[in-house]
């Protein structure tokens, strides 16, 4: 019988109890009286099939991971609402004083293709168009440079687009913007396609994502 849902979930953590946990147990026990001290942030999508844990072949205490719907930042907001992400954000640059930020973009992301619907409010979900909308300026300059290209290739540059996106939203946090001209944080676009499978790093002088991996 193939085991699914939380009943895999359970038996996973019983592997883990027992395996990985024991495996690495001086590192968690030293992770628990130090305290964390990841050097690496990653601003990830929430789908299923890009964990960075996973992509990366992580340990604990190495990665500090962002996860919502197609990986975006927003811009700096100065009202005190409920902003999860710049949060997360906040606690890992001023919190943990990471070394690294990265983007990590996704092919065939669920919430870009929905954002590139003809008019992404027509659909049953309340947040999602609204959250994707940062990106309609960058969807536009897409069909605008690409109107020869098919819908595959155009999606492809609006995910990779989606990054530059949230690089440069970045950038609008003032904590962020002065740890860059410190040189105490590096920004990174990357971009994976799990079907390839490939790792892509946007690159500022060719002004690309090169495959790296
Ligand atoms: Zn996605």
């Amino acid at each position: 019988m193939k085991i699914s849902g939380v009943d895999k979930l359970m038996q996973g953590y019983r592997r883990y109890r027992d395996g990985d946990y024991e495996h690495s147990r001086k590192l968690i026990e030293s992770l628990v009286s130090a305290g964390q001290q990841p050097q690496v942030a990653v601003v990830a999508c929430s789908d299923s099939r890009v964990d960075p844990a996973i992509l990366f072949q992580s340990d604990p205490g190495d990665l500090y991971v962002i996860r919502n719907v197609a990986n975006l930042v927003p811009p700096m907001e100065e009202e005190g609402t409920y902003h999860g992400t710049s949060a997360a954000l906040e606690f890992a640059v001023l919190g943990l004083g990471v070394k690294h930020l990265i983007v990590l973009g996704h092919a065939h992301c669920g919430g870009i293709k929905l954002m590139m619907q003809p008019d992404p409010y027509d659909s049953s979900f309340k947040y999602v168009p609204s959250w994707v909308s940062m990106l309609s300026a960058a969807h536009r300059r897409v069909l605008a440079t690409m109107a020869n290209a098919g819908p595959e290739a155009c999606t492809r540059a609006c995910e990779q687009n989606a990054v530059l996106v949230s690089l440069e939203n970045l950038t609008t946090f003032p904590w962020v913007r002065e740890r860059i001209e410190s040189g105490e944080l590096q920004l990174h676009g990357w971009y994976v396609d799990i079907a390839g499978p490939e790792l892509s790093a946007y690159d500022g002088e060719a002004g690309k994502f090169v495959t790296v991996i």
